[in-house]
């Protein structure tokens, strides 16, 4: 990426997602200059999306039968997942790493914040995975993995004995402290806002004054709504409250939790929820892209930014006759409809 290139075309500029038809010149792997140009309708360039909540390391359990209840399948340390993870020989755990996050970059994901299970081990293997593939990779350690990571990513307060020690010891280090909370029922929430979190996953069955709380005190959400389909802990737009997050102020991220269960597939996840929660596709879009900018490294299109995006070619399929880009790529867009993935190199 060390000499300049030209990308033009109706691009999604700025935190406002602005459409505007521009020419984006890159320089070093930085987005240099952005000018408007004569009206260009296509391609369409979009910033990079941001996965904020995986599970990677369960790509080895990809489909196997679920049964029983969410807990029998992913709670430590015995849950069905955790089983798989133990017996699987390092080079294939990390050969399914890999194979996620290549699917990823390949999908106009920019990025993921990932919950890593086993320790400083599992740590490492996520690293090798991730090894040479660009991007924005947050790893969540957990069982001493949280010293050797960004911070330490806590299965639920309920789940975990010494929470207060453990936050204490993240929080002194000044690494990130992330839960998932309020996946079943709103009844590990408060444990988990006690310990001052810089993330929380889910939030699927979080009181009003949880939500108050979290818009409040700027704690973002992660919000993963296939999943929790697939787990049968939501039958209804009203979980998660993705609608009542927004009227609140929430700082709402999306992520595609589990590999085991749900392809971390950005786009799809952004399609269902437009279809079953009906966020105005901007807003949508916008969540999908924020956790880049809560991790520190914003994918917005801006002058002086790193370049991270992806550009779509419309003109190759019926997407050329849409209106909206912004419903069509929230809505409609796969993979197969997109040319380049631009993501910064990292490594
Ligand atoms: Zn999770």
């Amino acid at each position: 990426m060390s000499a300049a290139t030209e990308f033009t075309g109706r691009a999604l500029i700025g935190r406002e997602l602005e459409d505007r038809s521009v020419r984006i010149t890159v320089e070093n792997g930085i987005i240099v200059s952005i000018e408007e140009t004569h009206e260009a309708a296509h391609p369409w360039i979009c910033p990079a999306l941001f996965n904020a909540h995986t599970h990677l390391g369960d790509t080895v359990a990809m489909d196997i039968a679920l049964q029983g209840r969410l807990s029998d399948t992913v709670t430590p340390p015995d849950g069905l997942k955790h089983r798989i993870l133990r017996s699987m020989p390092e080079d294939a755990l990390i050969a399914g790493m890999r194979a996620s996050i290549r699917y990823m970059v390949q999908n106009g994901t920019g990025g993921f914040a990932d919950f890593r299970e086993g320790g400083v081990r599992g740590v490492d293997a996520l690293r090798t995975a991730a090894a040479g593939l660009p991007g924005l990779h947050i790893i969540f350690g957990r069982d001493g993995g949280e010293r050797v990571s960004e911070g330490l990513g806590v299965s639920s307060v309920r789940d975990v004995e010494d929470a207060e020690s453990l936050a204490a010891e993240v929080k002194k280090s000044g690494k990130l402290l992330a839960f998932h909370a309020g996946e079943q029922d709103s009844n590990d929430v408060d444990g988990a806002l006690a310990f001052e979190p810089d993330l929380l996953i889910h939030c699927t069955h979080a009181t009003d004054r949880q939500l108050k709380e979290c818009a409040g005190r700027g704690i973002p959400i992660a919000v993963c709504p296939r999943s929790n389909w697939i787990f049968g802990v939501s039958r209804s737009p009203d979980h998660p409250p993705i609608r009542r997050m927004l009227d609140y102020g929430c700082e709402v991220l999306i992520g595609t939790d589990n590999v085991m269960a749900v392809q971390p597939d950005m786009l799809q996840e952004l399609a269902f929820i437009s279809m079953v929660y009906r966020i105005q596709p901007q807003t949508l879009l916008r969540a999908g892209i924020q956790g880049s900018q809560v991790f520190g490294v914003p994918f917005f299109i801006e002058e002086g930014a790193e370049a991270n995006f992806f550009v779509v070619s419309p003109e190759d399929s019926n997407l050329g006759f849409s209106h909206d880009p912004w419903a069509s790529i929230v809505k409609r867009v796969n993979i197969s409809n997109i040319r380049q993935n631009i993501i910064y190199p990292r490594d």
